[in-house]
C-alpha cells in the first residue's frame, strides 16, 4: 500500500509552499503538511505535491 513512502523519503519531503514538514497520514493515505496543513493525495506510491 505505502512501500514507496519510507522513512528516508518523508524526511526528505516538505511542503512546496512554505517548506513545512510532512506527516502522513495513513487514514486518509495522504500527506499532510504542518504548517498550512494542506493535504497532498498519494497516487500509485508517489505524493502529488502539484495539488
Ligand atoms: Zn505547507
Amino acid at each position: 500500500m505505502s512501500h514507496y513512502l519510507t522513512p528516508e523519503l518523508l524526511s526528505v519531503l516538505v511542503c512546496p509552499k512554505d517548506q513545512g514538514t510532512l506527516h502522513y497520514e495513513k487514514e486518509r493515505h495522504q500527506l499532510v503538511c504542518d504548517v498550512c496543513k494542506h493535504a497532498y493525495s498519494i497516487k500509485n506510491g508517489v505524493p502529488n505535491m502539484l495539488e
